[in-house]
């Protein structure tokens, strides 16, 4: 494993082809804007180098036997799925963002499994061929970025049916020892701080998509790739003299859309060519994983802002009045539902036929269904709570001001004790979760993030046993 400080300085040398708001971006942990996802990121480092902190994210290689940071393990029991989700709890309580690692966690896990089911239809190597790039990932304590989702074009046309192939990553080109591909991936969580981009198809196809059936690994400063860094709500407060309103000190997520311009992907990081069946499964498994995931990470971005909303409740001396402690434990109750969802999923998961365990995919879907929703209740509770300032509130610079700084410290105190700089710095916090850099994570990617709501639905419909249900409503009413 590697250490925090280690992890950001490999990214910082990363010869990957970034661009934040037209400006080509070298050293991407030091720049303003992206360097709170990295060092978000780079917490799920610096967690599993300390002592109390190891049986939940470091995990042993069933590969090598060796001792992993979790965010690379392959699940091998209902434990390893529970740790998962506490783990990613106790990430989102600390960081109170995305911090992206997760998504290749629930890749690498998809693609292990998915490659040994297309092997024994098909007699392909590409398990092996991925168990060969596991360990490299794991012994190098790398982070993979989960790139699936498309540009898509029209929605009601199917890849091949596009005006544009580009709108789905495809092959251009066969070689001898590999393939060519182009297209792009968008909203790719933590891109930009990946020593690895892994690929895989963003929807089920048909044998007229063949071209668009491909999984693959490629590092992510291979020729051909480039990262244009996503903008979110707020972003620029980052680049203000002190950063004073920013609300979340030290962490946020971050997005790219990912271009491959015609870049070569050698043999064996090919983990599906062509086996176009099996598209959809990995689609599935891939986000079943990840929708149980949010059942952890949320329910901790959710944890931080009920902290703050209870703190916001204290300085403005709220905390008795029985509606703001009913709408608190509303707020608890709706989070500890979230977390029992992806427990549940975690709980009832089984075997894949590698050996691999995953989650319950109807638990995981009903669990993310929910997670499109609860964060905003939680959300307009914590704003119901913290008042309209959360809005009006001056720059925490004005307070420091030589003419107007008093006005600013008199009218912003709440409680007598508490200055003015107290609830300000509260009031950004909840103002970030809710509506700035870190709402495009607990609220937008809460509905969009692992598939929006309607593929929850799809998936709820399709996994229900509504015949198990009707026979029983039968007998008890004697049909
Ligand atoms: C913050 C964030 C982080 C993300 N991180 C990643 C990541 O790391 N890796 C990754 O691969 N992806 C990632 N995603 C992408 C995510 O999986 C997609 O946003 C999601 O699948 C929805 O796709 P879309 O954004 O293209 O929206 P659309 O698919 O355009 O959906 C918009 C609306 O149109 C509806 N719709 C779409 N197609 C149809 C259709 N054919 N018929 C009827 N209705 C339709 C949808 O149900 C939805 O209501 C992330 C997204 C967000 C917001
Ligand atoms: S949305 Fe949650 S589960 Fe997905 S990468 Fe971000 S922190 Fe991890």
């Amino acid at each position: 494993m590697i250490s925090r400080d280690q992890y950001i300085e490999s990214i910082n040398k990363l010869d990957h082809r970034v661009f934040i708001q037209g400006e080509q971006v070298d050293r991407i942990a030091d720049h303003p804007i992206s360097a709170p996802a990295a060092m978000a990121l780079a917490e799920t480092y610096a967690q599993a180098e300390k002592e109390d902190q190891k049986a939940l994210y470091t995990a042993k290689s069933h590969l090598t036997g060796e001792t992993i940071n979790r965010f690379l393990h392959i699940q091998q029991n209902v434990e390893d799925l529970i740790a998962k989700i506490d783990m990613l709890r106790d990430m989102g309580k600390k960081t109170a963002c995305c911090f992206q690692r997760c998504a290749g966690l629930d890749c690498v896990n998809a693609v292990y499994s998915v490659t040994h089911d297309i092997d024994r239809q098909y007699g392909t190597t590409y398990h092996e061929r991925f168990k060969d790039f596991l360990i490299h990932l794991q012994q190098n304590d790398y982070f993979p970025a989960a790139c699936m989702t498309d540009a898509k074009g029209d929605r009601s046309l199917s890849p091949s049916q596009q005006a544009d192939k580009d709108q789905f990553l495809h092959i251009v080109e066969e070689r001898p020892n590999g393939v060519v591909v182009r297209g792009a991936k968008l909203h790719i969580t933590g891109g930009v701080n990946a020593h690895e981009l892994i690929v895989m198809p963003t929807r089920a196809l048909t044998e007229k998509d063949t071209e668009f059936a491909i999984a693959f690994a490629v590092p992510a400063d291979t020729e051909g790739v480039t990262m244009i860094y996503g903008r979110q709500p707020s972003d620029s407060r980052r680049l203000e003299k002190g950063k004073p309103d920013i609300g979340n000190l030290h962490f946020g997520g971050c997005e790219a859309l990912v271009v491959f311009e015609n870049v070569f992907v050698p043999t064996e990081r090919i983990f599906m060519k062509g086996e176009y069946p099996f598209a959809g499964k990995l689609v599935e498994l891939f986000a079943a994983n990840h929708r149980a995931s949010y059942g952890g990470c949320k329910v901790g971005v959710g944890d931080a802002l009920i902290g703050a909303t209870s703190l916001i409740a204290e300085v403005q001396g709220t905390e008795k009045a029985s509606h703001v402690k009913d709408k608190i434990a509303e707020m608890v109750h709706l989070n500890e539902t979230l977390y029992a969802g992806a427990i549940t999923a975690a709980v009832k998961g089984s075997p894949n036929p590698c050996g691999s365990y995953s989650v319950s995919h109807l638990a995981a879907n009903s669990c993310k269904l929910n997670i499109t929703r609860f964060p905003f209740e939680i959300s307009r509770l914590a704003q119901d709570i913290a008042g309209g300032l959360l809005v009006t509130l001056p720059s925490l610079e004005d307070q420091e001001h030589a003419e107007i700084g008093a006005y600013v410290r008199k009218y912003m105190t709440g409680k007598e004790g508490v200055d003015s700089q107290t609830r300000m710095r509260v009031l950004r916090l909840i103002e970030n979760i809710t509506l700035g850099t870190g709402a495009v994570s607990y609220l937008t990617e809460s509905i969009h993030g692992a598939g929006s709501p309607q593929a929850q639905k799809i998936m709820i419909t399709r996994l229900a046993d509504i015949e198990g249900a009707k026979a029983a409503a039968r007998k008890l009413c004697g049909i």
